[in-house]
């Protein structure tokens, strides 16, 4: 698994050591002078799927990681906002898109780095996009050209993939799944990942 993890106590700065702690089962950051014990837990991304006439609006990454890249509007959760609140904010900041949440579309647990995406459907409530800071460009897409081989992360490829067969067999649905990577291979490439605990609900519309 790839974390960023603190080397200092965050309340007394001090050096952190690496320890089991009591009644626990796993190595934890702990601070010799103050006892603070620094949990890394998984991290949430949220982001939105755009779509107006059978287009879907991408972002060209303006910072690593994947700059050039494209990717939907999506970024880390913040403190004091809901997870679609969080997806709206970065759809605004990345593509200075005003949008409405319709619903959620799909979480990932990607357990390689720690973090899991869960992304909306939105639509615009103002039709002016624009690139913000963190991005490039922003562009619309149909579905028969999105640039796959320059998409930004599997993750971005997948879920992808699976609104487009939806679309195309004009059904609903919300995906839970995993990104496993089976650790041989370029963990960039989606081919690289176990998908098989998949699941696709239906959705009565
Ligand atoms: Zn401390």
């Amino acid at each position: 698994m790839i974390v960023d993890v603190p080397i200092h106590c965050l309340s007394c700065g001090t050096l952190l050591v690496q320890k089991i702690p009591a009644g626990e089962d796993r190595l934890r950051g702990v601070c010799p002078e103050c006892g603070k014990i620094h949990y890394c837990n998984p991290k949430m991304v949220v982001g939105t799927l755009i779509e107006q006439d059978d287009q879907i609006l991408l972002c060209r990454r303006a910072i690593e990681p994947a700059v050039g890249l494209w990717t939907p509007p999506a970024g880390f959760l913040e403190m004091n906002e809901s997870m679609a609140e969080g997806a709206a904010r970065e759809t605004l900041e990345e593509a200075l898109a005003d949008v409405e949440i319709i619903r959620p579309f799909a979480r990932v647990d990607l357990i390689r780095i720690g973090q899991v995406h869960e992304m909306f459907l939105a639509r615009l409530r103002d039709p002016q996009v624009g690139a913000g800071e963190e991005s490039l460009e922003v562009k619309w897409f149909c579905w028969s050209e999105i640039p796959w081989p320059d998409l930004a992360f599997p993750v971005i490829e997948w879920i992808l993939r699976l609104r487009m067969a939806d679309l195309q067999a004009q059904q609903e649905q919300y995906h839970c799944g995993s990104l496993r990577w089976k650790e041989v291979g370029s963990p960039m490439s989606l081919d690289n990942y176990d998908l098989g605990d998949l699941q696709s609900l239906r959705l009565k519309v």
